[in-house]
C-alpha cells in the first residue's frame, strides 16, 4: 500500500518564506478591523514605531501590501528619473532580477560583477565612483543578503567607499532576506532606501514589504520623474503620521507584524543575530564534513540566514530535493539561475532553534544517502558537536 501522506510537521527550510510561529498565526487570526476606524490608528502608530527599531532607524518606514519585488520598484521609482545611471552589484540571482527591473523602468545600469561566490566587491565600487567625476551615477544598489548564494555584503564598507569618493550617489539596499536575522543599521550605515519583506526574518507570511527612507532619499523623491502612483511614498508618509494608510493596508498581517516585533525585541536583536550565526556555522560544519562545498567562498561574507551547498559534479540537486521532500517532508531551496540543479539552499532563519536545525541537517544527510549522492556520513553529528560545545 502506497501512502500519499508523510506524517509529521512539514519542514519549510527554504530561505524564506520561513515557518510562521504559532504566536504570530494567532495574532493574524484576530477579526479584521475597520482600517479607517478609531482603533486602527493606534495599531498603525504602534506598528510603525516598532518596525523602526528593527530597521534601527528614526526615519520613516513605509509599509506596502506587497511582496519584496514591489518594494524594490518603490525604491527605484521614488528616487530616480528615466535615463538615470545606477551602479548595481551582481552578487547573484536576486541582484540580477533587481537590475532587470531597473532596466525595464528605463534606468541605465552599470554592473559590478562577482562570481556569485562572495558579496559585493567594495573595491570595484570605489573605483567606479572615483572614475565618475561628473557624478552621472545617481545611486548604488546592493543586495545585503544574497538569498541565491548565501553571501552577505558589508554595507558599512559600501557606505565608506561612497563617502571616501565624496560621491553624492544614493545608497539603495535590499535586505529582504537579511532584516531581523543579520545585524542591519539603516541610520548608522547611512542607507538612503532599505528594502525588506515580511516572509523571512520577520517570521510572517508573504504579503508585506518595506522601504526605510532617509531624508536625502525623501529630497530626491521630490525631483524624481519615474511614474509612480501605488508606490508613491508621499501619501503613505502623510497618512502614517496619524497611524493610517492611503489605501487598504494588509490589516491582519499588521497584527502579525506587531507580534513579530514583540518577539524579536523580547529575545533581543543581538541574541537573534547570534542565534543565526551559530546555526549557520553548525550548518557549514555539516556541509564540509559531508565533503561538499559551501557556495560562498569568502568567510567574511558567509550568510547567517542560509547556506547554499554545491553538489558534486554529475549529481542533480533537484533530484536530491525531490527525494528529501518525498521521503522526509522537508522543502529545501532550489539553485537559482546558473546554480539551477547544481546547488541547493538550506534556510536556517526566522523562528528556528537547535532542534529544528538538527532535524533539518538529519533530513539532508538521510536524503544524500537515499539519493545516492556521495558524501562522508556524520555531518549532522559534526553540527551537533558544534552546537553542544557552543551552547
Ligand atoms: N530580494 C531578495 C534578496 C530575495 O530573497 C527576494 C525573495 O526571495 C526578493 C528580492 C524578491 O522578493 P519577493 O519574492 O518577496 O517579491
Amino acid at each position: 500500500f502506497e501512502s500519499k501522506r508523510v506524517a509529521g510537521r512539514h519542514f519549510l527550510q527554504i530561505p524564506g518564506p520561513s515557518t510562521v510561529p504559532d504566536r504570530i498565526l494567532r495574532a493574524i487570526d484576530n477579526p479584521t478591523m475597520d482600517h479607517r476606524g478609531p482603533d486602527f490608528g493606534l495599531l498603525g502608530k504602534q506598528v510603525l514605531a516598532k518596525i523602526q527599531t528593527i530597521f534601527k532607524t528614526a526615519q520613516p518606514v513605509v509599509i506596502f501590501p506587497a511582496s519584496g519585488t514591489g518594494a524594490w520598484e518603490a525604491a527605484l521609482c521614488n528616487t530616480l528619473s528615466p535615463g538615470d545611471r545606477v551602479l548595481m552589484c551582481e552578487t547573484g540571482w536576486f541582484a540580477h532580477l533587481w537590475q532587470e527591473m531597473a532596466g525595464r523602468l528605463g534606468i541605465v545600469t552599470d554592473l559590478v560583477k562577482t562570481d556569485w561566490r562572495r558579496g559585493a566587491d567594495v573595491e570595484q565600487i570605489a573605483e567606479r565612483l572615483a572614475a565618475d567625476r561628473a557624478h552621472a551615477i545617481k545611486a548604488v544598489a546592493v543586495v545585503h543578503n544574497e538569498t541565491s548564494t548565501g553571501a552577505t555584503s558589508r554595507i558599512a564598507e559600501v557606505r565608506r567607499a561612497i563617502d571616501d569618493a565624496k560621491h553624492p550617489a544614493l545608497l539603495l539596499v535590499d535586505t529582504i532576506s537579511g532584516l531581523a536575522s543579520v545585524d542591519y543599521r539603516h541610520d548608522e550605515w547611512g542607507v538612503d532606501v532599505t528594502v525588506s519583506g515580511s516572509q523571512k526574518g520577520l517570521m510572517l507570511p508573504p504579503g508585506l514589504s518595506f522601504n526605510a527612507v532617509s531624508q536625502k532619499a525623501l529630497k530626491a523623491s521630490e525631483g524624481a520623474k519615474l511614474p509612480r502612483s501605488f508606490w508613491d511614498w508621499k501619501p503613505m508618509i502623510a497618512a502614517n503620521a496619524t497611524g493610517y494608510f492611503p489605501y487598504t493596508p494588509a490589516t491582519n498581517l499588521l497584527y502579525g507584524l506587531d507580534t513579530a516585533c514583540d518577539m524579536l525585541l523580547e529575545e533581543g536583536l543581538d541574541n537573534v543575530f547570534a542565534r543565526h550565526e551559530r546555526h549557520a556555522e553548525a550548518t557549514r560544519r555539516a556541509v564540509r564534513h559531508w565533503g561538499m562545498e559551501v557556495q560562498c567562498q569568502d568567510p567574511r561574507h558567509y550568510s547567517p540566514v542560509l547556506t547554499c551547498v554545491r553538489l558534486p559534479e554529475g549529481h542533480s540537486a533537484n533530484a536530491l530535493r525531490a527525494t528529501i521532500l518525498e521521503r522526509f517532508n522537508m522543502s529545501l531551496g532550489n539553485g537559482l539561475g546558473q546554480l539551477n540543479d547544481r546547488a541547493f539552499r538550506i534556510g536556517h532563519l526566522g523562528d528556528f532553534g537547535d532542534l529544528q536545525l538538527m532535524g533539518t541537517l538529519s533530513g539532508v544527510e538521510m536524503g544524500l544517502r537515499a539519493a545516492g549522492v556521495p558524501h562522508s556520513p556524520g555531518g549532522a553529528q559534526a553540527a551537533l558537536d558544534y552546537l553542544s560545545g557552543n551552547a
